[in-house]
């Protein structure tokens, strides 16, 4: 609490130091980003955009708005965090970062939404992690040491998702078992994105650094939430999210093209939609490459809203209920509107949000993760 008074304290044109000068200098506030923006469709309001968030933070920033002005708290909170204004912006603004270094002085110590704290001490401990997954044997660590490594070995190694490995502990033992390549060391730890997104940044950073050093050679992913964190912290060169890996097995698919074919109706064809992941899409660039694994196996529907965040949004959930379930709720006339047989997420959050609204809406659809849908396991799967 004293770092914040002193920011209040600061003379005017004293800079409150909050943010980084060139990433909060790089908006020109031409308004492009307005209509990509969820959470301005939500409210029409200007202070709901990107432009007038960004307005915000710098008014923050010189001290011209107090940091406990309550508007700051609702958009801080309120905005997704999807990076969909960026994709759209013409100076290049990084607003995930704004983002980050907003919610690393908003969200800090006792100020962070309080159903949020117990979830960043269970992923800062790597014994929780552990007993929560219960790492299935057939995931263990198949080859070498699981000591720390210099990273430059090509030999590819699993990232375990902290939550996934306890929510859908399918995903690792099915891309474990579609490419035996892959090394998984069950002694791992968070990546740090769900402190990087939830107001400690430091904490996150350090955890992509520690994770980075401790799996060799090129990590992959079956989250894109934390692929885009960890390749933006380690290097792009070291991190490859699931889809784009499952891609270059020809093994996989081939594998898949046989279940995909057993599955289908007689009367047609498995119809297949997909929602991205946000940070994949929007923070990676990765949005062809699962595209194009679906529709080698399936008629590919693509969803009008696929690029659109779908409310889950790492804590949004959450932390922002009724919007979440606001925007969850389009998503899902959308996709009983497709007919669909399954919808494919490529992130652990957007499965559970996905799977919450289809069965809330006793849809025939299943949400499946794309490891499990290439191994052939949503037959036996969890229901919508
Ligand atoms: S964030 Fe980019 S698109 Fe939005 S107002 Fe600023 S410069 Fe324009
Ligand atoms: S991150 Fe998403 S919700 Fe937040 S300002 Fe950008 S587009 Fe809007």
């Amino acid at each position: 609490m004293s770092e914040d008074t002193s920011r209040r304290e600061m003379p005017e044109s004293e800079p409150a130091g909050i943010f980084s000068k060139d990433l909060l200098d790089a908006c020109i506030s031409c308004g492009f980003c307005l209509p990509a923006c969820p959470t301005y469709a939500l409210t029409g309001q200007e202070q709901s955009s990107p432009r007038g968030r960004i307005t915000l933070m710098r008014l923050l920033e010189t001290g011209d708005l107090a940091a406990d002005d309550p508007t700051l708290a609702e958009e801080a909170s309120l905005c997704l965090g999807c990076r969909a204004c960026e994709t759209v912006c013409p100076a290049g603004v990084q607003y995930g970062h704004l983002l980050e270094e907003w919610r690393d002085e908003q969200w800090s110590g006792l100020k962070r939404p309080w159903i949020v704290r117990p979830l960043l001490l269970v992923a800062n401990r790597k014994w929780v992690l552990r007993l929560l997954g219960l790492v299935r044997r057939s995931a263990r660590k198949r080859s070498g040491s699981s000591s720390s490594s210099s990273g430059t070995s090509d030999q590819p190694t699993l990232m375990l998702g902290c939550f996934e490995r306890a929510l859908f502990p399918s995903v690792s033992r099915n891309i474990a078992a579609l490419d035996p390549n892959l090394t998984v060391d069950p002694d791992q730890g968070c990546c740090g994105a769900l402190h990087a997104h939830n107001g400690d940044l430091d904490q996150g950073r350090d955890l992509a650094r520690k994770l980075g050093e401790q799996l060799p050679g090129t990590i992959v992913t079956t989250s894109g939430g934390c692929a885009a964190h960890l390749a933006d912290v380690i290097g792009r060169d070291r991190v490859v999210e699931a889809s784009e890996w499952l891609l270059k097995q020809d093994t996989a698919t081939a594998q898949n093209t046989a279940v995909a074919r057993s599955t289908a109706t007689e009367q047609r064809p498995l119809r297949v939609g997909l929602q991205d992941s946000c940070h994949l899409r929007n923070g990676l660039g990765v949005w062809r490459e699962p595209r194009e694994l679906l529709g080698r196996t399936a008629t590919y529907v693509e969803l009008p809203s696929a690029g659109s965040c779908c409310g889950a949004a790492g804590t949004y959930a959450l932390v922002r209920k009724k919007e979440s379930k606001a925007i969850l709720a389009k998503k899902i006339a959308e996709i009983e509107a497709a007919d669909l047989d399954l919808v494919i997420a490529v992130n652990p959050g957007c499965l559970r949000q996905l799977q919450t609204g289809l069965r809330k809406a006793k849809s025939r659809t299943k949400a499946v993760h794309i490891v499990d849908y290439q191994r052939g396991d949503y037959r036996r799967g969890d229901k919508a």
